[in-house]
């Protein structure tokens, strides 16, 4: 059967640890299986990040352009557009969800840790630039208020919020190379 007349994908996962010789070699292997695309595991296991980074960059070279590869557990928010600058095309991460459930919310004007005090009577969106169901019809005093009693919809509603964050930042992303590419053009 032709691999792609399914929907779905099986992309082998490039390992090798911190070692540049181990990725370039386990690279190189998986390129002979001819995949649909390529994955980039044992990033995020507790190493500085411009080693996790260094990972991403040597292993990548490797990997063939016309195959979507994608870094395994990655990244904060800040972190993505780097991770897409090195060649990477997805990523997935537990954080937009874990740290939501745990009052850290990613806004478009940064950090919102929604337990702090300044909140307590803040009207106003979670992030006014943001048109997630949460954003449009909850306040930060509200989510706040559903926080400290431990509602289980307040991490519904903050998920909800910041899953939107993550995608909009990729959506921008996307927006930048295909107008970059206009104007190279
Ligand atoms: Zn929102």
């Amino acid at each position: 059967m032709n691999r792609m007349d399914t929907r779905h994908a099986l992309f082998p996962i490039v390992q090798g640890s911190m070692f540049p010789d181990l990725r370039r070699e386990c690279a190189q292997a998986m390129l002979e299986l001819d995949a649909e695309g390529y994955a980039i595991g044992g990033l995020s296991v507790g190493e500085p990040r411009p080693l996790s980074l260094e990972m991403v960059a040597t292993t990548e070279a490797i990997l063939p352009r016309t195959r979507p590869r994608y870094a395994m557990g990655v990244g904060m928010p800040e972190e993505l557009a780097e991770y897409v600058a090195l060649g990477v095309d997805m990523m997935d991460c537990v954080l937009p969800s874990r740290n939501a459930r745990n009052g850290c919310l990613f806004t478009s004007q940064g950090r919102v840790i929604i337990k702090h005090a300044r909140y307590k009577d803040d009207a106003r969106p979670l992030d006014p630039a943001c048109t997630c169901y949460t954003c449009a019809h909850y306040s930060r005093a509200y989510l706040r208020h559903l926080y400290l009693a431990g509602e289980m919809l307040y991490a519904m509603l903050a998920t909800r919020h910041n899953i939107r964050r993550y995608l909009d930042i990729m959506r921008e992303i996307r927006d930048a190379i295909v107008s970059e590419h206009i104007l190279s053009t």
